[in-house]
């Protein structure tokens, strides 16, 4: 039994290793005895003359074990014992009932009323002495137990359970004296992609910095604790004014964005806190939470190290993000996805030479819901790997039975998102599927967006490296869209690049997408790059593209993407 939460997280605190026992007798020749003896082995020892006054104390100051006198005026032991267990945060304190009524009644009684252990007058010191030794030997080996139940190992903070009890006490202070409260809930951007990269020590490192550093910039009375991986949450309490709240709040994220030094590097990592109040938001410990998750994933969604009041609105927008999560998770087993393919044209002789495979989702009630709709959720809940996967396994399946059929296509565009190329083993995963469809991998081009080589750069060359070296070809797509860094196709193994289709949109009457068209162009030449634009919808487009020598394109003025059925029929054939 791990007994009620500890009261106080200072294990090994100053006083632990010189217990308190507070002497309950009336007898001042006993006390002085007693006190003697107990400072002789080195405890600190509180005085009591009755009863009355050993619970009045105890309540002051909890000592960690009480030697109470059972015979005493004013209020006797038995009774004192009774009324200090039945104090909640003092159910764990260890009593033993000195006695000189050695009869059997006295003794039951003295068990009956919660005593620990009892002995006998007159007091044999030797045998007191030790049992005093033992209990507290058991007392502080409860308390360790009790510290690793309720505390994270790693950064000592308060875990999850204790956090819940600290919450149902935060929420009954507040109710009795009409108070308010807030509830933090932070998490640490770009966590995941340290943790990854640089090793599970470097996450242990930041997570410690990170807990010193939230330390430092609350008041003491305010519980820090970790929910688990890189979630904290923070109670502040007696804060009425939403503008102490977002105060605090700020100097947090103030401290936390300063870099870090781990391993002689330096990271940068900030963070994203939700704020739910007590009790406009929620009086439940469950509810408070949740909102301040909810408002925690908005902060994350309007750009990191920020911070979000929780409003209703967004517990709506989290019931439809929920539903579709869940229809999400649903179509997934019920494999409700079909596969779209928009051709890719070669503009010297206007032929067909592949496409992109863009994925959909055929929902039950909703018919065909386009990528934008689903992808975005699908990478933040993790299910695009397993999506994305099977979008691989269609499409190359698809390209080598039209390969098999006699149609001259040899290039398959597949779109891979930043949770794909990062969570999984893409290099394993092609040369299996290549295997199996016996493709040859220079006809599979992958598709990427610069938020891929952002994130983590180091592990981002390395797996490009190894899927060039296998052969297939690494595309950068909507490019001129992100970051928008040159730099990228010189530094990464990087063979087509893809002009977006919000400048091809430009042309020929936007002069300043023409030039960034011109300019991209000037560049992939002259770094041997190959280029294909996309979202052609104009002849006009056609002419401009070949005058600037892109002669690669997809896009509407050809065909939208369709079903493979669709695909073979009207262009396969008819080219
Ligand atoms: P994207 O890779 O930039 O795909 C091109 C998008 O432009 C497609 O939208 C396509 O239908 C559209 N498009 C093509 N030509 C034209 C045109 O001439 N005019 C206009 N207005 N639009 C054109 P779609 O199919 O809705 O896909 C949207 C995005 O969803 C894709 O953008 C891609 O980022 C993502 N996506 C689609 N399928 C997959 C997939 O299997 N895996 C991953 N990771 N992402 C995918
Ligand atoms: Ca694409
Ligand atoms: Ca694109």
């Amino acid at each position: 039994m791990l007994g009620s939460p500890p009261y106080s997280d200072q294990l090994g605190q100053d006083d632990w290793s010189s217990p308190v026992i507070l002497v309950a007798d009336d007898d001042p020749a006993m006390r002085l005895i007693l006190r003697h003896t107990m400072e002789q082995d080195g405890y600190q020892v509180l005085e009591a003359t009755n009863g009355l006054e050993a619970i009045q104390m105890t309540s002051k100051q909890v000592p960690d074990l009480i030697l109470m006198d059972a015979v005493m005026p004013t209020m006797d032991g038995f009774e004192a014992t009774v009324e200090i267990k039945a104090m909640a945060e003092h159910a764990d304190l260890p009593i033993l009932v000195i006695t000189s009524l050695d009869d059997d009644r006295s003794v039951s009684r003295a068990f009956e009323a919660g005593a620990y252990d009892y002995i006998t007058k007159p007091v044999n010191w030797a045998v007191l002495r030790q049992r005093v030794r033992r209990m507290l030997n058991i007392v502080e080996a409860e308390r360790k137990i009790r510290h690793l139940a309720y505390h994270d190992p790693l950064t000592g903070l308060p875990n999850r359970l204790l956090f819940m009890d600290r919450m149902d006490q935060a929420i009954c202070r507040a109710m009795r004296s009409d108070d308010h409260f807030a509830l933090l809930f932070i998490d640490i951007d770009n966590f995941k992609v340290i943790n990854d990269s640089m090793g599970h020590d470097a996450g242990d490192i930041l997570l410690t910095e990170v807990t010193r550093r939230l330390n430092s910039s609350v008041r003491r009375s305010d519980t820090i604790a970790r929910l688990g991986g890189d979630e904290f949450t923070v109670i502040l309490e007696n804060v009425s004014e939403p503008e102490s709240v977002v105060l605090i709040t700020k100097s947090l994220l103030e401290v936390l964005s300063d870099p870090i030094t781990i391993n002689q590097r330096e990271v940068h990592v900030g963070a994203s806190v939700g704020i739910a109040m007590y009790p406009q938001d929620g009086t439940s410990f469950g509810h408070l939470l949740k909102n301040a998750d909810t408002a925690m994933y908005r902060a994350k969604a309007l750009g990191r190290n920020t911070f979000q009041f929780y409003t209703s609105e967004m517990s709506t927008a989290a019931m439809r993000r929920l539903e579709l999560e869940n229809s999400l998770r649903y179509a997934i087993e019920k494999e409700e996805f079909i596969v779209y393919y928009q051709p890719k044209y070669d503009l010297k002789n206007g032929r067909c030479i592949g496409m992109e495979a863009l994925v959909r989702w055929d929902h039950p009630e909703k018919g065909l819901v386009p990528p934008d709709e689903f992808i975005p959720l699908a990478e933040e809940t993790g299910m695009i790997v397993p999506l994305g996967e099977w979008v691989i396994r269609k499409a190359c399946a698809q390209l080598r039975d039209w390969q098999k059929s006699g149609y001259a296509i040899d290039d398959l565009s597949i779109n891979v998102s930043p949770r794909q190329f990062h969570e999984q083993d893409l290099c394993a995963l092609f040369r299996q599927v290549l295997n199996e469809y016996e493709l040859d991998p220079g006809n599979i081009q992958i598709e990427l967006t610069e938020s891929v080589l952002v994130e983590n750069q180091d592990t981002a060359r390395q797996v490009l490296a190894d899927l060039h070296t296998m052969g297939l070809n690494i595309a950068l797509d909507d490019f001129g869209t992100g970051y928008a860094s040159m730099a990228y196709l010189r530094d990464f193994p990087i063979d087509t690049v893809k002009i977006d289709r919000s400048f091809v949109l430009g042309i020929p009457s936007d002069r300043e997408n023409i030039a960034i068209v011109r300019a991209i162009a000037g560049l992939t030449n002259a770094l041997g790059l190959d280029l294909i634009a996309e979202g052609v919808e104009t002849a006009e487009q056609v002419e401009f593209l070949k005058n600037i020598e892109c002669y690669r394109a997809q896009g509407y003025f050809w065909s939208k993407p369709v079903s493979s059925l669709h695909f073979e029929q009207e262009i396969l054939k008819r080219a």
